[in-house]
């Protein structure tokens, strides 16, 4: 990496009789500063410094590997003290005007890139770099890190660039038997129809009338008796909002889904009189001033709706060290519904931009964890073929990110025992089982140590912690079984039908 940087340094007195002496103290501070760095020939560190205007300092800095920008600002301290204590001069301002830096690339950008802060950015084919330039920067800017994470997020762009339309690492771990299919339409639409469900007031989302609300409480049911119980997880209930900062900016879902989020805002106050001219202006026109309403709501501190459950999980447990007798920590979380801004891509009860499910997070040493998911992966076997009577496959995934991730090798895991185990199913009306989309049901995570470090949970005996987690969709789990076994209790597998002795009547209208 090469590093090109004009600077300027102000100082509080006027240094034209003194400039020798000036320059000297430059130099020494620089020495200093050069001193303490490692592999100092492989730097090649180049400066130059000019005295301008009888109190400024031009500088330009050249250096190879090491920042120039970290030098420049590290400079400051050593020669404040050495011109305070010999000529009694102070420093102003020290103040990066221009910085040009050429990193090497592994590969180049696909795509015109974008990138903020910077003036110019550059692409070298021949040499398979990329020059970038910045003018007068901020001191936070550098001294926050800023420059170098604006470096990697160009090296992450790039690479995205390469992913897209990619598909994701697939292997297969399993199929269930075939199946006789009993039906071939939607489910949703049959639904519908018979008054089991109706849309809610607000794009996305379904009120559910009796018939599928005993529907998901079965399958609950189902999963608590068969899967949960025998297991030893504990039910808990967590808060329907999450907090921007304390939660998404640690596990990064306000990076990596900004665009799904269901935000919240609080008023900005509860003061009646304060909210008095919007009810003035509601009553006589009859309609939501929103112009008014943007002044009395909050943006700041960013607040959203549950988008997956377990992030509020971990964050309960931030900061704690944990005994050795709760491990493992098995809990499961169902109060909370989940919020995904899903948009062009809703369809029927599957896609839906809110939806219900019983979220299981599990945490201990890295063995006993393993061993949790082989024995929750066998009690959903027992459910998906015994029980439901469905046509289901299971599938090993790795997300690009953890596929890129070189941390997770390091940690000299074997294959799959880190990731995301995928539970596709068979829905018929979509068309064959060798050429449609199988529907994602469900998941089963091992995440490492991903949300312990990111939230500080520690264990008593400092042992190594993971955590892991699978959410069970009921909208998912419903829509699977019905677009196989269709909508007449009668077709029903009987162990299912022991589980739901009765169906409560739909509603009638005229
Ligand atoms: P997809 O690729 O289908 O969008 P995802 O990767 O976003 O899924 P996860 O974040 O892994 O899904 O969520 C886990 C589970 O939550 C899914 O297996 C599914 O049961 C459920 N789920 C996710 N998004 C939705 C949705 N929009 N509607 C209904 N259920 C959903
Ligand atoms: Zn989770
Ligand atoms: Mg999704």
């Amino acid at each position: 990496m090469e590093y090109r940087l004009i600077g300027e340094i102000v100082l509080n007195k006027n240094i034209k009789q003194k400039e020798i002496e000036v320059k000297k103290y430059l130099k020494k501070s620089e020495e200093d500063i050069l001193k303490t760095l490692k592999d100092l020939d492989e730097i090649k560190f180049e400066s130059e410094y000019e005295i301008k205007d009888n109190n400024l300092i031009l500088v330009r800095m050249d250096t190879y590997r090491q920042s120039a920008h970290s030098i420049f600002y590290r400079i400051r301290k050593t020669l404040a003290e050495y011109l305070g204590k010999n000529l009694h001069i102070g420093i102003t301002t020290l103040e990066v005007k221009h910085l040009k830096i050429k990193f090497p690339l592994e590969k180049l950008p696909i795509e015109n890139l974008q990138i903020p802060f910077v003036n110019k950015i550059e692409f070298n084919k021949q040499e398979k770099t990329c020059t970038i330039e910045f003018e007068n920067i901020d001191k936070n800017f550098i001294t926050k890190g800023n420059v170098e994470r604006l470096i990697k997020r160009i090296k992450e762009k790039i690479d995205l660039t390469y992913y897209e339309g990619k598909a994701e690492y697939y292997k297969l771990l399993y199929e269930s038997p075939k199946r006789e299919i009993k039906v071939n339409s939607d489910p949703t639409i049959e639904m519908v129809n018979r008054n089991w469900i109706a849309p809610a007031s607000t794009k996305g989302k379904w009120v559910y009338w009796a018939p599928a609300t005993a529907l998901f409480r079965t399958m609950e049911k189902i999963v608590v008796e068969e899967l949960l119980n025998p297991l030893g997880f504990n039910e808990m209930i967590n808060s329907n909002i999450v907090s921007g900062e304390d939660i998404w900016l640690r596990t990064g879902h306000l990076e990596g889904m900004p665009m799904e989020i269901y935000y919240v805002a609080e008023p900005v106050t509860r003061n009646v009189k304060a909210w008095e001219h919007f009810v003035d202006l509601l009553k006589i026109t009859k309609e939501i001033p929103y112009d008014e309403f943007k002044k009395m709501i909050q943006f700041k501190p960013l607040k959203g709706l549950v988008y997956a459950q377990c992030p509020s999980i971990y964050w309960a447990l931030k900061g704690k060290t944990i005994a050795v007798e709760t491990f493992p920590i098995l809990l499961f979380e169902r109060a909370t519904n989940s919020f995904r801004y899903e948009s062009g891509g809703r369809h029927g009860i599957e896609r839906v931009d809110e939806f219900h499910r019983i979220e299981v997070v599990f945490m201990g040493e890295p063995e006993e964890l393993l061993k949790i998911r082989e024995k929750i992966a066998e009690k959903y076997k027992h459910i998906f073929n015994e029980i439901l009577e469905i046509e289901w496959r299971m599938a090993s995934v790795t997300p690009f990110y953890m596929q890129q991730a070189g941390d997770l090798f390091e940690m000299g895991l074997e294959e799959g025992q880190l990731g995301t185990i995928d539970y596709e199913a068979w829905l018929p009306y979509r068309g064959t089982r060798e050429d449609s989309e199988w529907l994602e049901f469900q998941n089963l995570s091992i995440v490492g140590e991903k949300y312990i470090k990111a939230f500080n949970i520690k264990h008593q005996k400092n042992q190594l912690i993971w955590s892991g987690c699978t959410g069970i969709g009921l909208e998912r789990w419903v829509a699977v079984f019905l677009a196989q076994h269709g909508l007449n209790r009668k077709e029903w597998p009987q162990k299912f039908k022991e589980y739901i002795p009765d169906m409560p009547k739909p509603l009638k209208f005229y």
